[in-house]
């Protein structure tokens, strides 16, 4: 139990109207959260049993059976009941929470007297408790169950599921640490310290920041801890990555690592915690560490959509450059952990560089992992795809069309209390300043200097560059706005209330600094233009030597067989190409699609050989380009987002 509970908002939320995303949030909340009900009760009929619900009733005793699933299989309900707190926060849903509260009282009846919460060890192991952190996820199914008690407690004011994870918190806090009779060890897959933070930052309560931060902290230290629990085990051989501990970003300490390597999300979500840490502690040489890891994730690791991971090996970062398009892995979950990296940093640091990288996931690599009515998922978000090839062993993790439920269902929930979220992802503020990180339609209602503050977001983005913002106060008062100018962005315009404002002067590292005495109704419109942009690849991308791809506003654009025709690689974009952009309200629930024409090489000119000297011929075809993250909503076939360029 905690006590002297202080409350604070760890961020401030929007209520989402938008057109785009409201549309997302309504297709969490009527497909995707229903299905993943069904799906973990096991009422999927072909679909592979996901028994997690069954693995609690177990647990608590209630039902007879064996645990079934992945050692991780309590975090898929965790983040269930997460976005189902996302949810009631956007709109009480009374049968919808009694569903949730029911849960939630099944979890406090499979917790153990001692505060520990895990199935898979309760019911399959017992007595085995923390005996292979490395592999076992117990600490990180702990986390997700603490984000989602936090999540539910700041949506309903119920504390039931926040007093069951803090008793659990509370004996972890007993078991790990470096006195005597501790465990010096930590989690193979990082999650726990993020999730800590958040607990500390809905409860006020100092032991969960310590508890964080030993985690950070002991991590990759000598002697290592994995060899010695390896040890104990029994076992000789070395980890199967790389005979270290690379893949858990504990190879050494966190503050010498320069340098993203080994398991994305687990990387990620590491990072998440320690900028969160360094923001809430002023511990510079975390932030060194963080800005460092950042820099060379996003200009050396990422892909254009947002994407991280370019490895199906170990899912995992590999070096400098390194962006294949066609075997990537770059999976649902780690361009969300993306989005939470930068929503910490920019706590760290308020730079519009880490709000660019958060809006390009957002708007990318995270919603192509589902389809558009919330059915189907892809896991790997692969930017270029002949879907023959897939059959390829090496391109086995490639799927050519997304997929149903899968026995390791880490992506879809992840994604659904992401979108859920959104919200919480527009402002962040400061004591006398309101920041807005991404253009979205909301409301927000806030205080500043005690006082209340409405803001009210009207904007048809991503497909269009105008955003109008009307403040609402109290009564007159003076604060700051910060306004995000998108690094995309060449030619921003801001009036108010008509009167246009010089905003250059105004403006530091992406964001306006607009300060005045605020007055009811004053009224901001925004125009960031957005004509489409050809973007190419640093030089050292080695796979995109000679390609372009589009870009218009935050959204990446691909190329796909059903508008283009086959076989895309001979597919040539003149340099000179007029490309045009305008909204289709029917397709794909309304895209902007950009229009154009483009060559291709006559094929017919080869025969039957396979090689020639030839001066190939071409001619002219049309072309059409759709957003990456609604591609493969019409059938299966090719797509690419890197284009030849001519
Ligand atoms: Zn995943």
């Amino acid at each position: 139990m905690i006590g002297g509970i202080k409350v604070e908002k760890a961020t401030i939320r929007a209520n989402v109207n938008d057109r785009f995303w409201k549309r997302y949030i309504d297709v969490v909340r009527n497909e995707v959260v229903p299905y993943q009900w069904e799906a973990l009760n096991d009422r999927i009929p072909d679909a592979e049993p996901s028994h997690a619900i069954k693995n609690f009733r177990i647990a608590a005793g209630e039902s007879d059976g064996e645990f079934y699933g992945m050692v991780f299989q309590d975090s898929d309900v965790a983040k269930w009941l997460e976005a189902v707190a996302y949810l009631l926060e956007e709109k009480r849903d009374s049968e919808l929470e009694a569903l949730a509260d029911d849960v939630i009282e099944l979890l406090g009846r499979a917790q153990q007297p001692d505060g520990y919460l895990n199935t898979y060890y309760t019911v399959k192991e017992p007595g085995k408790r923390w005996t292979n952190l490395r592999d076992n996820h117990e600490l990180y199914c702990a986390g997700h169950l603490i984000e989602a008690a936090v999540a539910y407690f700041q949506a309903t004011g119920k504390r039931r599921f926040l007093d069951i994870m803090c008793k659990y918190a509370d004996y972890i806090g007993t078991v790990f640490g470096r006195g005597e009779g501790q465990i010096p060890g930590y989690d193979g897959h990082q999650e726990i310290e993020l999730a800590l933070l958040k607990l500390y930052e809905a409860t006020g309560n100092e032991n969960y920041l310590k508890l964080s931060q030993y985690f950070i902290d002991q991590r990759g230290q000598q002697p290592h801890y994995f060899d010695q629990e390896k040890e104990a085990r029994g076992e000789t051989k070395p980890f199967w990555y790389d005979g270290g501990y690379r893949y858990h970003q504990a190879h050494i300490p966190v503050r010498e690592q320069k340098q993203a390597v080994g398991h994305a999300v687990r990387a990620l979500y590491m990072y998440t915690a320690m900028a969160g840490l360094a923001a809430k502690t002023g511990d510079e040489s975390l932030k060194q560490a963080c800005q460092t890891l950042w820099e060379n994730v996003t200009k050396r690791q990422m892909y254009i959509t947002g994407g991280v991971g370019s490895s199906a090996f170990g899912e995992s970062f590999t070096f400098d450059f390194d962006l294949p398009n066609d075997t990537v892995y770059a999976e649902t979950c780690a361009s969300i952990a993306l989005v939470f990296w930068a929503r910490r940093m920019l706590e760290l640091e308020m730079d519009g560089k880490y709000a660019d990288v958060m809006e390009r996931a957002l708007y990318n690599g995270t919603i192509s992992g589902m389809d558009l009515d919330g059915k189907r998922f892809f896991y790997v978000n692969s930017l270029e795809v002949w879907p023959k090839a897939c059959e390829r062993h090496d391109k086995r993790h490639v799927k050519p069309v997304r997929q149903k439920w899968f026995s390791c269902a880490c992506c879809p929930p992840n994604l659904a209390r992401l979108i859920a979220s959104i919200g919480h992802y527009i402002y962040s503020q400061t004591s006398d300043a309101l920041f807005v990180h991404l253009y979205v339609g909301s409301n927000i209602q806030t205080e500043i200097g005690g006082r209340s503050v409405e803001i009210v977001q009207e904007t048809n983005y991503p497909w269009d560059g105008t955003v109008r913002l009307t403040v609402s106060a109290e009564s007159a008062q003076e604060f700051t706005l910060g306004l995000r100018i998108p690094g995309w962005c060449r030619g921003a315009e801001v009036t108010i209330n008509g009167e246009n404002v010089d905003i250059a002067p105004l403006t530091k590292k992406g964001y306006a600094y607009i300060r005045r005495v605020w007055r009811q109704g004053d009224e901001m419109v925004l125009h960031f233009s957005m004509p489409v942009e050809r973007i190419k690849a640093h030089p050292q991308v080695r796979v995109n030597a000679g390609k372009v791809a589009l870009q218009r506003g935050p959204i990446v654009y691909c190329l796909e067989e059903v508008d283009n025709g086959p076989n895309l690689a001979n597919l040539f974009l003149p340099r000179d190409a007029q490309l045009e952009a305008h909204f289709e309200p029917d397709l794909l629930e309304g895209v902007v699609v950009i229009t154009g024409t483009a060559e291709r090489v006559d094929e017919s000119a080869w025969n039957d050989e396979l090689y020639r000297p030839i001066e190939p011929r071409t001619y002219q075809v049309p072309f059409r380009a759709i957003p990456y993250y609604a591609w493969c909503n019409r059938g299966e076939g090719e797509m690419t987002v890197w284009v030849n360029e001519k």
